[in-house]
């Protein structure tokens, strides 16, 4: 494994490398989600590039910036077991310099469900990632399901600037009592995260739900609240049945394919998760 931490040293290990290249962009805090879309680079690409960086931008005042976990040599353990090229890991000074000036910013998609919380964080987001689209130059990047408006906003931003990036979506890895592995779990006591299942469970029952013809969205939604509610360390952010594309509210079931998508506060940590649902009667 490549260690890089600088731009031009980035570069030079690219302009050597011929064949695909597959790019897996993480905040570290490494966990089997993340190692998912290693492995999936991997089965996929020629070579495997995974960066690690904790973008300021993408993070509010008011968040967890500065306790955001960071255990470098942990991260690289984790990778070893894996095929990793390079691994990219570089400062803020790297990543923005003195007088850094411009962003990237998508203005559909960004300010739905997650953008109404937490109102810079998708162009945070797509600043970084377009940055590194341009110094990792793929041929495929790899986004988990788990962030799932993120997915789309990068899908989006890929259409629209034209990079010539397959963007390659992966499913959602869970703890066994479903709760969806995050980097940020980690804020949660043994006891709290067993608790925290209530929200995949909440979700699965909603799915059920639909899947047995249930078509009114706010009784699903009704429903979801309820169930998380009911674990008392629970508060809603949002709870959204949304065009699975456009991300706008749905208000009547048909013929469509759905994201039902959440937010909650539970204990100290911001939660979120959800599932893709089609509509077909
Ligand atoms: P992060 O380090 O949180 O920025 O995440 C880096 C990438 O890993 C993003 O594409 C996330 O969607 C993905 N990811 C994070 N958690 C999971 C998970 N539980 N399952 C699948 N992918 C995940």
């Amino acid at each position: 494994m490549n260690m890089i931490t600088k731009i031009d040293e980035l570069r030079k290990w690219r302009n050597a490398v011929s064949g695909t290249v597959g790019f897996v962009p993480t905040m570290g805090g490494l966990h089997d989600g993340h190692l998912s879309l290693v492995k999936a680079s991997n089965d996929t690409c020629d070579n495997t590039v995974v960066s690690i960086y904790v973008n300021p931008a993408q993070f509010s005042p008011n968040e967890d910036l500065s306790n955001y976990p960071r255990d470098l040599q942990t991260d690289i353990e984790k990778l070893d077991k894996y095929s990793v090229d390079a691994l990219f890991f570089p400062d803020d000074r790297q990543m923005y310099p003195n007088g850094f000036s411009t962003s990237v910013s998508e203005s559909q998609l960004s300010s739905k469900l997650e953008g109404k919380s937490r109102p810079t964080h998708f162009a945070g987001v797509t600043t970084i990632v377009s940055k590194l689209f341009n110094l990792v130059n793929p041929t495929h990047a790899f986004f988990g399901k788990k962030d799932a408006q993120q997915l789309r906003v990068i899908q989006k931003m890929v259409t629209d600037l034209n990079f010539d990036i397959n963007i390659i979506p992966y499913d959602i890895v869970r703890e066994t009592n479903g709760l969806a592995m995050s980097s940020r779990n980690k804020y949660l006591s043994s006891e709290e995260r067993r608790r925290a299942g209530i929200l995949n469970e909440a979700l699965t029952k909603a799915r059920e739900l639909l899947g047995q013809g249930e078509r009114s969205t706010e009784k699903v939604k009704r429903f979801i609240s309820d169930k998380i509610l009911s674990e008392p360390l629970s508060k809603i952010d949002y709870v959204s049945i949304a065009d699975h594309m456009t991300l706008d509210e749905a208000s009547d079931l048909v013929q469509s394919d759905v994201l039902v998508s959440v937010a909650i506060f539970f204990a100290k940590v911001r939660l979120i998760d959800n599932f893709e649902f089609m509509i077909r009667d």
